[in-house]
């Protein structure tokens, strides 16, 4: 599980100091996923940081499965936490395969069962074995994508935080990757935050969507609940910014 309480975060110094989150209580319940959605800058990334302990808040509390997330306790919280960003954040001087065990290495196992664990993991991540003999350069932002996810679940964390995983992949490679990624937080019981700007697919992922702005929470819950009651200017214009999406309408019926 993971709690939020009132956390404030300012970022930067002095006068250009800003306040990044602002009083935000937020929880995930164990094995559920949750989709942070918002416009660019809304703070998105800094609750993931602030999960992970990168970012200290000035106010208020982080707890992971019951632990709070301080200096003394970061590093239990990140060997417990997969974290995924946009594109991949491999290591360009180690293959695939080097990066996707470094915390495996890191926690000293041996080389048979990082080993083990790497082929339990390319077949879980859909990919070619083969694959892990390459370097990022050489392979496609799907294939790092999945050799980073394979790196985040390499030590079976607890907590899964994805940063916009999907957000510089194709179409065809995009919808695959959805496809998986969902069927993975099915299956693996993992509590889940993923961060992304797309309404379809914080709904593709999950029933428990929140809504951020200028570091606050403003709506959480179902699609239909976050895109209702649109007299909220944010909301409406946020919402209406997907004019694709088969959303209610401010009536609360079915869009035609
Ligand atoms: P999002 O992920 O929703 O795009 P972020 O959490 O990355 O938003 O950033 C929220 C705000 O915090 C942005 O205005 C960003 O410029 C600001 N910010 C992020 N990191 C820093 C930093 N280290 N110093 C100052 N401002 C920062």
């Amino acid at each position: 599980m993971i709690s939020l309480e009132c956390v404030s975060v300012r970022l930067g110094n002095g006068r250009l100091a800003t306040q990044v989150l602002d009083g935000m209580d937020l929880t995930v319940d164990r094995g559920r996923t949750l989709a942070l959605v918002g416009p660019s800058g809304c703070g998105k990334s800094t609750v993931l940081r602030t999960i992970l302990g990168l970012v200290q808040p000035d106010r208020g509390r982080v707890l992971v499965d019951g632990v709070l997330v301080e200096p003394a306790t970061r590093a239990e919280v990140r060997r417990r936490t997969g974290f995924v960003i946009q594109n991949g954040g491999l290591f360009p001087h180690l293959t695939g395969g080097q990066n996707a065990a470094l915390p495996g290495v890191r926690a000293g196992w041996d080389t048979s069962r990082v080993e083990e664990r790497l082929e339990a993991l390319s077949e879980l991540v859909e990919l070619d074995p083969a694959t892990l003999h390459r370097y990022p350069i050489e392979l496609s932002g799907g294939q790092r994508q999945r050799i980073a996810l394979m790196r985040a679940l390499m030590l079976t964390p607890d907590v899964l935080l994805l940063d916009e995983p999907l957000g510089a992949l194709d179409p065809r490679i995009r919808w695959r990757l959805q496809k998986l990624l969902k069927s993975l937080f099915e299956r693996l019981g993992t509590t889940v935050v993923i961060v992304t700007h797309d309404l379809a697919e914080a709904d593709w992922f999950t029933d428990d969507i929140a809504l951020l702005h200028e570091g606050r929470l403003r709506r959480r819950g179902p699609l239909s609940e976050v895109a209702e009651n649109r007299d909220d200017d944010f909301v409406s214009a946020f919402v209406e910014s997907h004019g694709h999406l088969r959303l209610p309408t401010a009536g609360g019926g079915p869009a035609c």
